[in-house]
Formats: C-alpha cells, sequence, structure tokens
C-alpha cells in the first residue's frame, strides 16, 4: 500500500472565523481505493470534502493530486484534473430525460445551472458511448428515456452518482450517497461504489458502519476537526480510540 497516493491533503486547517473545523488534517488517498471518512456529527467530514474539491479555500495546509499542488485552485479547475463530487438530487432536472441529464454533465454543466443559460435542443449524441456506459454501470439503462423526476428514490440517487462520472474523473466525492435508502438500493449502491475502484478512486462519506467497513480499503476516522486514525476496516475497527469516540459503538 506504499505507492503514490492519488490525493494527498497535508496538514489542512479550516477555519470559519474564528470557529477552527479542520485542525490540521493529513490523509493519503491511494489510487483505485475506497477512502471512507467517518467520524461523528461535526467531526468536519464536509468541511473535508469542501477544501479537498475547492467549494470553500482552505486556511492553511496543502492538498495534492497526482503530484500537483492543487490547493489554491478554484473547483471548476479542479474538475478539469479530475476531482468530482456527486450532486444533490435536488440538481437533477426533473422534466429532462436521464439521458439529458447525463449529457448536460458530460458537457461539463449540472443540469439545474445549464438550464439557466439553456434554451434550444440539446447536442446531439456527441457523448452517446459515455453516456451509455455510465447508464449500464449504475443501472439505468432501461430508463434512459424516463425524466429524472419518474425515477425511484435509488435510481435518482444513481443518478447523481451519474452526473459526477460523466465528468471522468480520477477521484470522485460522495456524501452519503445510501442516505434514506431502503436496504436494496443500499445493496445495489455497495455494488456500484465498490465497482469504481477498477477505473477510478473514491471517496466516501458514509453514516452506516456496516457500509463502510464492508466496501472501504481505508478508512479515515476524525473528530473535532482532527484525525483520529487511518486504517484498514480490521484496525480501525479494533482502535481504541475509536471505540471511546463512538462509545463503542461499532
Ligand atoms: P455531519 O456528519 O453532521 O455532516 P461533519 O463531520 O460533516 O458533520 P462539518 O459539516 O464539516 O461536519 O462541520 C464541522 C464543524 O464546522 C461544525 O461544528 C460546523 O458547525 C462547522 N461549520 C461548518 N460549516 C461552517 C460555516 N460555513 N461557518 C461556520 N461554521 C461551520
Amino acid at each position: 500500500h506504499a505507492g503514490r497516493p492519488l490525493l494527498l491533503a497535508d496538514n489542512v486547517v479550516k477555519r470559519y472565523g474564528k470557529f477552527q473545523a479542520l485542525s490540521g488534517v493529513s490523509l493519503s488517498v491511494q489510487p483505485n481505493t475506497v477512502h471512507s471518512v467517518i467520524g461523528p456529527n461535526g467531526a468536519g467530514k464536509t468541511t473535508l470534502f469542501h477544501t479537498l474539491t475547492g467549494t470553500v479555500p482552505l486556511t492553511s495546509g496543502a492538498i495534492h493530486l497526482d503530484g500537483r499542488n492543487i490547493s489554491h485552485l478554484p473547483d471548476h479547475a479542479r474538475v478539469q484534473l479530475g476531482v468530482a463530487r456527486s450532486f444533490q438530487v435536488t440538481s437533477l432536472f426533473p422534466s429532462l430525460t436521464v439521458r439529458e441529464n447525463l449529457r448536460l454533465a458530460a458537457q461539463g454543466v449540472a443540469p439545474r445551472q445549464a438550464m439557466r443559460f439553456w434554451s434550444g435542443p440539446l447536442g446531439r449524441d456527441a457523448h452517446g458511448d459515455l453516456i451509455g456506459a455510465i447508464a449500464e454501470r449504475l443501472g439505468l439503462l432501461r430508463v434512459l428515456d424516463r425524466t429524472s423526476s419518474q425515477l425511484s428514490h435509488g435510481q435518482q440517487r444513481r443518478l447523481e452518482v451519474g452526473l459526477a462520472l460523466a465528468a471522468r474523473p480520477k477521484v470522485i466525492f460522495l456524501d452519503e450517497p445510501t442516505s434514506g435508502m431502503g436496504i436494496d438500493d443500499i445493496d445495489s449502491m455497495k455494488a456500484i461504489i465498490a465497482g469504481l475502484r477498477s477505473d477510478l478512486t473514491v471517496v466516501l462519506i458514509e453514516h452506516n458502519m456496516g457500509i463502510v467497513m464492508d466496501i472501504s480499503d481505508t478508512i479515515t476516522v476524525m473528530h473535532l476537526g482532527k484525525v483520529l486514525v487511518e486504517g484498514t476496516p480490521r484496525a480501525v475497527r479494533q482502535d481504541e480510540a475509536v471505540r471511546r469516540a463512538y462509545l463503542g459503538n461499532m
């Protein structure tokens, strides 16, 4: 496990005014792995995602992608370099089909935003192969021509992941992709995430410990803006400090 990391956070600090949400977080994400970030509410998981994807500027520290310092690049520049995050269901355009949603994402725009300036017919099948491959991978082939409002909740959540994949990322950030799901949808999402490893790298925030333990190669446990421990699921499960932070809930 000692190759060059795809993504490296080095001593990242994030302050909101006087409040320090991240107090020197370091993280090393190996390529073609599922790397989960867990921790109690308020631990700083979402803030860490924001700094890694460029949604919020960091206060100090550094972030490297493929050996390149991306600490001060805005989010759209990071997307160009292969950093993608899943959109929320609210970013799907309900009256557009799955195919059209994916096509817009492949063209580099979140559907909701695209609709502000787009008014004509959507471009022809420039991204047809990519869209077909993504739909197949996400189990959405049969519903490509349905509008996203006609999809089940599970299908909508998978389409969110699809929008991020349409940017052809090296690393994809998923923030609680299974929240609010029933058991069948959870199982298919788990299989999809595990399968992504063959082509890309996944960084995952997930509250469901069963899922985390099942599909992660590496887990970073956060607590109060710091990393408590980083390791394999087995090592994390056995860690005393982790057990204390979770009150033995693992
Ligand atoms: P959860 O599991 O509840 O989503 P989290 O681990 O993702 O929690 P964050 O959302 O990163 O935690 O929040 C970490 C801390 O930073 C919290 O105490 C939160 O109140 C604070 N925080 C987050 N965003 C801001 C902001 N924009 N301004 C001020 N404080 C913020």
